[in-house]
């Protein structure tokens, strides 16, 4: 059976990257993928300009002219760049031009007025207080790379940098679906045997965190003629992913349909919880991953497995961070699989610190109340130790 670190590169290998690109306006291209590089086109600063509120002079005029200077006009922001008359000081605020001639900026603190002469103390550092055009970026820099999911603060450099126009990879069009015949919709009565399907919303859900285009593709019934004609239907999205079904057991249809329908290329990787999960392809376009049906196996595979193909195929840089986090308490366990422990992290005084939950039954919800990471627990490891170094992978920033 494949490790973790095995399965994941065996699917990575598979995926066939997005070819089509669109263009979106920066207003609208918060969490996509670049797909080309992007270029300032413009220096920053586009021109030099004042530091502070104070006032613009010629550093060695200052100390000929003894230290005080008569004032002569003023710099605003968005004014053009006016021309320091010589032997003068010109009044300037914050992001407003240098005048032509100025090189030094004496903040408005440090100066007296004097009727319309301006006097000025005798400790002028020459060329402070300017900010000098293109000391930031300059217009032609590379400020991305294609492949780059772009955050809030990617918008403020892009926006300074006068990039309107983005290309962009499109969304990837993920249809997702829960198979099995206990299943029901929250909201109707359970009748005996049944059980409420939590597997469908949530995946959804992380897949629209990630920026995708997440489709509901319903409850499917363990039957074949219905999951056949589901499986063929969905040979057009760029991924489908199903909970449940993808074991050995003789209702277990995704896994023979899929085999049937399309091509598995991986099925089963050493890992807890999580082990029966089937990836391969149907049709020419679409990726299928048969996820596990117990609720948290699904969402630890999706994690592993699914986002890292997703980012791949957007061309980004599927990375898992994992932290080292200190071990609260003792936990034992059979060393063979590579374990995926839910845990609660939280920072204190700059360390991280990772609890294990309590019911690590691959049908247990209910830890997932608390649940922040995960402690990865290597294949041969017979656990950790109180104040043990783990590894933990945040699923969220609340920590
Ligand atoms: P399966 O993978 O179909 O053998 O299902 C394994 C376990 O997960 C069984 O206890 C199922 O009832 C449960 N299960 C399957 N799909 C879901 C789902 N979408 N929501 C909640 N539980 C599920
Ligand atoms: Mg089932």
């Amino acid at each position: 059976m494949l490790s973790l670190e095995q399965a994941r590169d065996a699917i990575l290998a598979e995926i066939m990257p997005a070819t089509a690109t669109e263009t979106v306006s920066l207003a609208q291209a918060h969490g996509r993928f670049t797909a080309q590089e992007l270029q300032a086109q413009v220096d920053n600063p586009a021109f030099d300009n004042s530091a502070m509120d104070g006032y613009a002079v010629r550093a060695a005029e200052l100390v000929a002219a003894g230290f005080v200077l008569p004032l002569e006009g003023e710099s605003r922001c968005g004014d053009a760049p006016r021309k320091l008359a010589s032997g003068t000081t010109m009044r300037i605020f914050t992001g407003a031009p240098m005048p032509q001639g100025a090189d030094t900026i004496v903040i408005q603190e440090d100066v007296k007025r004097d009727g319309a002469k301006v006097i000025f103390p005798k400790s002028v550092q020459p060329g402070s207080h300017r900010r000098r055009q293109g000391e930031d970026f300059r217009r032609g820099d590379r400020l991305y790379p294609a492949g780059r999911r772009l955050s809030s603060y990617d918008l403020a450099l892009l926006s300074a940098a006068g990039v309107e126009e983005i290309p962009v990879y499109p969304r990837a069009r993920v249809l997702v679906a829960a198979t099995g015949d206990e299943l029901v919709k929250p909201g109707t009565p359970l009748r005996p045997g049944q059980i409420y399907e939590s597997n469908r919303l949530a995946t959804l859900w992380l897949l629209r965190e990630l920026g995708m285009e997440a489709v509901d593709g319903g409850t499917v019934r363990d039957d074949p003629a219905e999951l056949r004609a589901w499986l063929q239907s969905s040979a057009e999205y760029d991924f489908v992913i199903t909970s449940g079904g993808a074991s050995v057991g003789e209702h277990d249809l995704v896994k023979q349909l899929f085999a049937e329908i399309g091509e598995i290329k991986l099925w089963k990787a050493k890992i807890k919880p999580g082990k029966p999960i089937a990836f391969g392809r149907v049709g020419h376009r679409a990726h299928f991953f048969a996820l596990p049906g117990n609720p948290v196996s699904s969402l630890v595979t999706f994690k592993l497995f699914v986002e890292p193909a997703l980012i791949t195929w957007h061309h980004g840089n599927p990375r898992l961070p994992q932290l080292a986090a200190r071990a609260t308490h003792d936990f034992r366990r059979h060393p063979g699989r590579t374990e995926f422990v839910r845990a609660r992290l939280a920072a204190e005084d700059g360390q991280l610190q990772a609890t294990a939950l309590r019911g690590q039954g691959s049908h247990m919800l209910g830890p997932l109340r608390e649940t922040n990471g995960f402690i990865r627990i290597e294949a041969e490891s017979p656990g950790f130790r109180q104040g043990d170094t783990v590894l933990a992978i945040p699923l969220s920033t609340d920590f």
